[in-house]
Order: C-alpha cells, then sequence, then structure tokens
C-alpha cells in the first residue's frame, strides 16, 4: 500500500483577505529556499519541526520539560537553549508546560487532515470570491505532497493561489500548474551579487522560472517587497521593470516591510539581530511608483 504523504505545516491562518481574491485560508508550508535577512516568517526556514520559547512566560522553580525530554535536548531552558541535533520534535515538552512558554512550530498534516481544515470556510470562500493560499516558507518545495493534495482541492471546488519565491527547479513547480488559479510570484534585487549577499542564493534561477511561467500563460502576479535602503533604490527599481517590461508584464504589487520579525527570532533560539529598518513611508512608496511608472509599469500597494 502506497504511503499517503503528509507535509509540515507551520500555520494554518484563517480569514485572511491579503493573500489573493477575496477570504482565504493561508497554508504555511516549513522550509525554504532561501533565507532572506529580512524574513518576515523565520519559523518557516528551517525544513524540519521546531519548538519556540518565550522566556518571560517560563517559571524559575519548573523544569518539567526538561524532565520530559527524553532526548536530553533541553538545557536551563531560562536561556532557551535547545540542542536541535538532539530534538525530535516529538512536543512532550509543551504538553508538560503549565504556562505555554513552549509552543509546537510545525505539525505533521497529511493530505485529509488538512483539506478537512480547509474545507471548514468553503462557504465563505464561495461568499467572497476566495479560496486557499499556499505559503510558507516555500510552499513548491512540498510538490510531492502537493501533486496529490490539489486534485483533491480542487474536487472540493476550491480556487488555489501559491505565494512562491521562485528558487527551485521548475520541474517542482510544473505538476502543480493545472490546480493553481493564481500565482503571487516575488522578485527582490536585480543585481545578483547583492541578491546572493541578502538572500543566500543568485537570482538567475528566479527569473528563468519567472519568465517561463509567463511563457506558459500561468495567471502570474508579481510582487516585490519593500525593503528600505536595500531594494528601494532607482537603479534596481528601473532594472526590475525592465524584467518585468521583457515579459510583457505591466504591474507589479509592493509588499510593505514589516519588522516585527525580529522579534520572533530569540524565541526561536536564533541570535537576535536587527537591521535597524522601520516601515518606509509614502514618500519612499510615492518614489517606487514613480520609477515603475517612468518604465511603463504601474506599481500598486
Ligand atoms: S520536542 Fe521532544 S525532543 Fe524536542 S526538546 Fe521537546 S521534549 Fe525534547
Ligand atoms: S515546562 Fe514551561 S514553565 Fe516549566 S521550565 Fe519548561 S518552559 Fe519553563
Amino acid at each position: 500500500m502506497t504511503e499517503s504523504p503528509e507535509a509540515l505545516v507551520f500555520d494554518v491562518q484563517r480569514f485572511s483577505v491579503h493573500d489573493g481574491p477575496g477570504i482565504r485560508t493561508v497554508i504555511f508550508f516549513k522550509g525554504c529556499g532561501l533565507a532572506c535577512a529580512w524574513c518576515q516568517n523565520p519559523e518557516a526556514m528551517r525544513a524540519g519541526p521546531e519548538i519556540s520559547y518565550v522566556a518571560d512566560r517560563c517559571l524559575a522553580e519548573c523544569r518539567r520539560c526538561i524532565d520530559a525530554c527524553e532526548e536530553k535536548a533541553l538545557f536551563d531552558r531560562r536561556e532557551g537553549r535547545v540542542d536541535w541535533s538532539r530534538c525530535s520534535g516529538c512536543g512532550r515538552c509543551v504538553e508538560v508546560c503549565p504556562t505555554a512558554a513552549l509552543r509546537r512550530v510545525g505539525r505533521r498534516l497529511g493530505i485529509d487532515a488538512l483539506l478537512a481544515e480547509v474545507l471548514r470556510d468553503v462557504d465563505f470562500f464561495r461568499e467572497s470570491g476566495g479560496g486557499i493560499t499556499l505559503s510558507g516558507g516555500e510552499p513548491v518545495l512540498h510538490s510531492r505532497f502537493l501533486e496529490v493534495f490539489l486534485p483533491r482541492a480542487k474536487q472540493a471546488g476550491l480556487d488555489v493561489t501559491i505565494e512562491t519565491a521562485g528558487h527551485y527547479p521548475f520541474e517542482l513547480i510544473e505538476p502543480l500548474l493545472a490546480f493553481l488559479d493564481l500565482v503571487l510570484f516575488d522578485v527582490k534585487l536585480m543585481d545578483s551579487a547583492e541578491h546572493r549577499a541578502m538572500t543566500g542564493r543568485d537570482n538567475e534561477t528566479i527569473h528563468q522560472n519567472l519568465r517561463r511561467l509567463v511563457e506558459r500563460g500561468v495567471r502570474v502576479e508579481v510582487r516585490m517587497p519593500v525593503i528600505p535602503g536595500c531594494n528601494t533604490a532607482e537603479s534596481n527599481v528601473a532594472a526590475t521593470a525592465g524584467l518585468l517590461r521583457a515579459l510583457g508584464v505591466r504591474t507589479i504589487t509592493l509588499l510593505p516591510y514589516n519588522h516585527l520579525w525580529e522579534a520572533k527570532l530569540p524565541t526561536l533560539g536564533q541570535e537576535s539581530r536587527s537591521l535597524g529598518l522601520r516601515p518606509p513611508d509614502e514618500a519612499v512608496y510615492a518614489g517606487i511608483r514613480e520609477g515603475f511608472a517612468r518604465a511603463g509599469v504601474e506599481a500598486r500597494l
């Protein structure tokens, strides 16, 4: 008997109105091919399950989680130390914690369980023209799961949007295309060396994948996360517009910068860091829109 595939999902967020048309349920898959310095969802980066820890909620006299951990992966939780090489993601520590200082980040869901979860809001989808959005992390890295899940989702009449950063072999997204109603495709930086410095990867594969999607006639909405001082320069805007024009794409959606990710890092045992950036003001967005407009591309917020 063939084993039913499972995917590691770190959140299923209902009633979203920002991730595609209408009211949507967003499925956040874990694992990503990029490591953007400004990643809004640092809990998505690692491909395995994680335990988050909020030190402020932890009781000084309590050691329940340490005693419950058979793998001996926990040491002095007040310092938030986990030996990830030992952690199996079993969740025992989460179950015994009396204060919810520990939380499981990532759960394995099978096809039926995920489908049942998203179908709870099917009436809202119908009324609003919404559906489900596959997000992450990089949902395309879960291609084998999605090849089974998406036909079932379409049978159930669901509209499917995917949010992707585009860094993977095209063969991973190709079998999914017949089931996707909309692809939200992010472009970040046009200079490949700068792209590598800020995301850990060159941008050639991303641009090739975007081109192949557009050439296939897939409904693609290109988006650019606005990272102040990183990709807001006139030269980057002009080069991005040039790429879009060459592909016959005349609109781009600007995604506002949010710095709340910085507070998540310590809870995941990651080193605290800050880009020192704050959301840009209206003048920055106006400058970017003008830059795109000069090149014949309409930038929407
Ligand atoms: S999830 Fe399991 S293995 Fe990992 S730290 Fe908690 S109890 Fe230990
Ligand atoms: S079980 Fe919860 S409250 Fe107790 S030490 Fe562990 S994290 Fe802190």
